[in-house]
């Protein structure tokens, strides 16, 4: 008892990293810098306001605009490539006020805003400190960092700019841990991007030192936003872009009071996206369903048995696209290694070799593909004929010539798999065509209504 009470009472890793930092309550004196050079005062959302603010008739609800914090941890920016290219709906129609309902999201990129140093950390500093103008959701590219590990060694792993934060206003290199974990009490929401912020990913594969982790697991099972959304979770390496930003054009609608919470699964992922596995909507799942599968990449098969683990992870790639509805990994050509899951990488490796599981799956696969496929191409001949030509005994076709007409086995055959197709078809005995009903032969046959008479 005493045990799971001490359990319930342990500090999340968020938690234990503030404590160890202490509080901070002194900011930068931009003052004294001019407005122009580096560091960049020019403001994007000074350039933007002005063109993007939403009126009454586009706003729908209370919010004008919710600010947007974009943190990299221990990352390689591939979430923010994947993100710029989004198009449904696309970063800049978000950032321009562009979908009714939807509040214009002042965006604070590291990359993509025209303010840098001080003036970049001003909108976050004024949100730790409570003095924001807006609500602020915040975004995290990366995986979290264990920074207590580094601070003891006196170093940091990532960071985002300097603060007055270190001993008598000294400005000190703050770690984007730091700030997620300063920002994510009074966040509107808190978003992980990508399957190192969402799961830990690539940086906490066995043998890291940094003891990195994802959002999740950095803020605790019991983190709630100030509007009680637990951590949102959008994986992928590198996510899908339109994954990202229609998720987040989602949470902004209900931010907005305009629409439901979206419904997300057990481990915080958009349900409607990550419902079904990468197998289930694959271009070359009828190869599997035929037991055919490819020998390299390259062959247009199934790429299974050269490594994919589809069958087994929640992806949409192979319905919605990498980019614009175009491409994705099986599309392309490429075996799926479970960049989404939560074990990814550790679990998956080493890639490009069979899942051993896919054994037993693809062996009944062969089996039941050696009947199926001769039948289906037996039918498949067959349905590539007009009736008329079955009639005449020839194809009038230029390109037929290679074409050789029906065996006499294959015709017998295919009379027999007539009479099983119609089989219940009260009119049936009315044909005098093979596979037509009278009143649709060629000949003309029996009109429907003298069959009665018959
Ligand atoms: S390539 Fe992968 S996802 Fe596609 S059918 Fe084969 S196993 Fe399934
Ligand atoms: S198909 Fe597999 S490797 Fe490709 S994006 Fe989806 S989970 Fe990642």
């Amino acid at each position: 008892m005493a045990d799971r009470q001490s359990t319930s009472q342990r500090q999340t890793p968020a938690q234990q990293l503030l404590s160890l930092l202490g509080p901070v309550d002194t900011y930068h004196d931009t003052s004294h810098l001019g407005a122009f050079g580096m560091p960049s005062g020019a403001m994007t959302e000074d350039m933007l306001s002005p063109v993007a603010t939403a009126t009454g008739a586009t706003r729908f609800g209370p919010l004008e605009k919710v600010h947007a914090f974009w943190f990299a941890g221990m990352s390689c920016d591939g979430c923010s490539v994947a993100v710029t290219g989004a198009t449904l709906p696309s970063v800049e129609s978000l950032m321009l006020g562009a979908h009714p309902g939807v509040p214009r999201v002042v965006l604070h990129h590291p990359v993509i805003n025209m303010e840098s140093g001080p003036y970049y950390l001003q909108p976050a500093e004024q949100a730790v400190a409570g003095k924001l103008d807006a609500p602020y959701v915040v975004i995290l590219e990366g995986s979290i960092a264990d920074e207590t590990i580094a601070h003891l060694q006196g170093g940091y792993w990532s960071s985002t700019g300097e603060e007055p934060w270190g001993p008598d206003g000294e400005l000190r290199p703050v770690s984007s841990t730091e700030w997620i974990a300063r920002l994510a009490p009074n966040a509107a929401a808190m978003i992980a991007i990508g399957t190192c912020a969402t799961w830990g990913g690539i940086p906490s594969a066995e043998g890291n030192p940094t003891g990195a982790m994802s959002l999740m697991d950095f803020l605790g099972k019991d983190y709630r936003s100030v509007l009680g959304v637990p951590v949102v979770n959008v994986p992928g390496c590198p996510p899908i872009g339109d994954n990202f930003t229609e998720t987040v054009a989602a949470v902004l609608y209900f931010l907005q009071g305009f629409g439901p919470l979206p419904e997300f699964d057990e481990l915080g992922r958009p349900a409607w996206l990550f419902g079904e596995t990468v197998h289930r909507r694959c271009v070359r799942g009828a190869y599997y369903e035929e037991g055919t599968f490819a020998e390299e990449f390259g062959d247009p098969e199934c790429l299974v048995e050269i490594g994919c683990w589809g069958p087994v992870v929640n992806c949409n790639i192979t319905s919605r696209g990498a980019i614009a509805g175009l491409g994705g990994c099986m599309n392309a050509g490429g075996a799926c290694i479970g960049c989404t899951m939560p074990g990814f990488p550790d679990k998956f490796t080493p890639f490009y070799s069979r899942p051993p599981g896919s054994l037993a799956s693809t062996t009944v696969s062969r089996m039941v593909g050696s009947v199926i496929r001769p039948l289906r191409k037996f039918s498949n001949n067959n349905l590539n004929r007009e009736v008329r030509w079955d009639k005449q005994g020839a194809t009038p076709s230029a390109y037929s010539r290679e074409r050789s007409e029906p065996s006499g086995l294959s015709n017998v055959g295919h009379k027999f798999y007539d009479r099983l197709r119609r089989h219940g078809d009260t009119a049936r005995h009315d044909a005098d065509v093979w596979g037509k009903r009278p009143d649709e032969s060629p000949s003309g046959g029996s009109p429907r209504g003298d069959r009665a008479n018959v």
